[in-house]
């Protein structure tokens, strides 16, 4: 029950730990740093041609961390923040080098490199704009929550994953069909019942937002709020206990199909971080981050 949903779940840890670091701690900036950077370099790795571009661009996403600090929206996951702050990097990287920098994206994980990043911290200029749209996405994940949970309690391990894969995974109902090997009508039904199902759960809780679940915006919009939001993404802990081979069924189907066939590539950094960290405790060197970094942090005012 607790296996999914970990990276969204307010950390209290990071809270206090961002903090310190906007008053100028740094230790609390040398601890961030050997808690995310295993991580982050995992994502670059599995991205770039040589080790030297993955660390220069976990460096430039700590600096821009940094530097966007004033932006940082406590509610949301820290990690899914530096992994977008990554990704943004990345695709600076990619446009000034061309495209022998990128090694051939395995098949699995191409849909998350074709998604373009999230927006970061909004501006102020657009922030009364953006507002209401953050408070649907909230309403949304919410409803969404619900729904996942609603196939979890009922064992639907099959409905969940269809739309899993149509929604976070992107995949269209016909490649959804063969990966699971169903019907693709029966794919089509869970789509539209699921979709069904969140309509009217908007229209009980607030019947003013149910413009952004119309027929043509459905699917990006629920699209939008669970790959931000990441509500099927598994906790480090459930990914550790997968790793010992001590996890529990049904939950450790799922986390191989959330690793193998949606190829979460946030979930798979974090599982090679792990295993790296398994085979060489001492490596990656996180002092190396904070040392090129560390100039950067500045108290605010
Ligand atoms: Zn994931």
């Amino acid at each position: 029950m607790q296996a999914m949903a970990g990276p969204m779940s307010t950390n209290n840890a990071d809270t206090y730990l961002v903090e310190e670091i906007q008053k100028g701690s740094q230790s609390a900036w040398r601890e961030l740093i050997s808690k995310y950077s295993g991580r982050l370099l995992a994502f670059a790795r599995a991205r770039t041609s040589s080790l030297s571009d993955a660390e220069d661009l976990v460096q430039d996403t700590f600096v821009g961390f940094l530097n966007s600090l004033g932006h940082y929206d406590p509610t949301r996951s820290l990690e899914t923040y530096l992994f977008t702050i990554l990704r943004y990097k990345l695709y600076d990287l990619l446009r000034k080098r061309k495209p022998n920098l990128l090694t051939e994206p395995e098949d699995a994980s191409e849909w998350w490199d074709r998604i373009v990043p999230g927006n970061l911290e909004t501006p102020s200029v657009v922030a009364a704009q953006a507002e209401a749209t953050k408070q649907q996405s909230q309403l949304l994940g919410e409803l969404l929550r619900e729904l996942i949970h609603d196939f979890r309690d009922r064992s639907a391990f099959e409905d969940l994953q269809v739309i899993e894969l149509i929604f976070f995974g992107g995949k269209r109902n016909l490649d959804v069909a063969e990966l699971l090997d169903i019907d693709q009508k029966a794919v089509a039904g869970i789509k539209f019942r699921a979709i069904g199902k969140l309509q009217k759960y908007i229209t009980e809780r607030d019947p003013t937002a149910i413009a952004c679940l119309d027929e043509s915006q459905a699917e990006i919009t629920v699209s939008n709020v669970w790959r931000e939001q990441r509500l099927t993404c598994l906790k480090r802990s459930t990914l550790g206990s997968h790793l010992l081979g001590v996890l529990e069924e049904p939950w450790n189907a799922y986390t191989q199909f959330h690793l193998d066939v949606v190829a979460c590539p946030m979930c798979l950094a974090n599982l090679g971080d792990l295993e790296t960290e398994q085979d060489d405790p001492a490596s990656p060197d996180p002092d190396r981050f904070f040392q090129s970094s560390v100039g950067f942090l500045k108290k605010s005012d």
